[in-house]
């Protein structure tokens, strides 16, 4: 069994008096696509917001690599976001004055890659994901699909231990998806990257090789690996 690389222990959270996530649990290894699944509002976006120590839970901990996470100040937190994780956001966080592949470059770059070997790096990412042709654009002149796959081409540049996904299908059609779905599982194969993915559809959960079932914050089930067509799973399609 691989090494677990990022573990959520009684994960507990509110927005003011509102308890969305209550006493979660999530144990990811190195290597494995974990669909986090659960209808609208069930707290799935809070959950990655915690593990990905962007917003601090109320109640419990996160573990990175084996070590704590959650209480670290915020400059060595955001040094070890940028090395160890890589997200795809709902709401992009992909900066609109730059180009997408300036975006795509950005955590090579942060991390002292020379430009020249970050530009190759990123249209290697952008060209797998179908959009090297817009890699000079400026963000903001590119559609929402293609700012999304650019998104994912970004989480995956640096081939960080793990990958925080939320919803990175979204606005995309079935194929379009598919090369995103096909990169996550390419670098959990060949890099051991763990992939966390936030959706609803049991379509895209379909590729990850177990799943966690969220409702009203809390865990409601989830399958083991190679359990994914199983009733508990299914509950959430509906
Ligand atoms: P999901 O991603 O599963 O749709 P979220 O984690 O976004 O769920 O939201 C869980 C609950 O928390 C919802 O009821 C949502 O309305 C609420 N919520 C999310 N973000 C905020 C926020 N910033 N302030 C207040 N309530 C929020
Ligand atoms: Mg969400």
């Amino acid at each position: 069994m691989n090494g677990i690389v990022l573990e959520g222990r009684r994960l507990g959270h509110s927005y003011g008096p509102t308890r969305v996530l209550d006493d979660v649990d999530v144990t990811i290894r190195a290597g494995e696509i974990v669909a986090v699944m659960g209808p609208s509002g069930s707290g799935k976006s809070t959950l990655l917001h915690l593990l990905a120590g962007l917003l601090k839970p109320d109640v419990g901990e996160v573990w990175l690599a084996g070590q704590r996470f959650d209480t670290l100040g915020e400059r060595k937190r955001s040094e070890r976001r940028l090395k160890e994780l890589g997200f795809v956001f709902q709401f992009g966080d992909l900066v609109p004055e730059l180009t997408v592949e300036e975006n795509v470059e950005l955590p090579l770059r942060l991390l002292g890659t020379r430009p020249a070997q970050a530009r190759a790096r990123a249209h290697e990412m952008l060209d797998r994901l179908g959009v090297v042709e817009h890699a000079a654009k400026r963000l903001s002149e590119v559609s929402g699909g293609q700012a999304q796959r650019a998104a994912v081409a970004r989480a995956l540049v640096h081939t960080p231990p793990v990958i925080l996904a939320d919803e990175p299908t979204g606005s995309l059609d079935t194929t379009t998806g598919e090369l995103v779905l096909e990169a996550f599982v390419d670098a959990a194969r060949d890099q051991g990257t763990a992939v966390v993915l936030v959706t609803h559809e049991l379509r895209v959960a379909s590729w990850a090789g177990r799943d966690i079932l969220l409702r009203d914050g809390r865990v409601v089930g989830g399958s083991a690996a190679g359990d994914l067509t199983g009733a508990s799973a299914g509950s959430v399609s509906a």
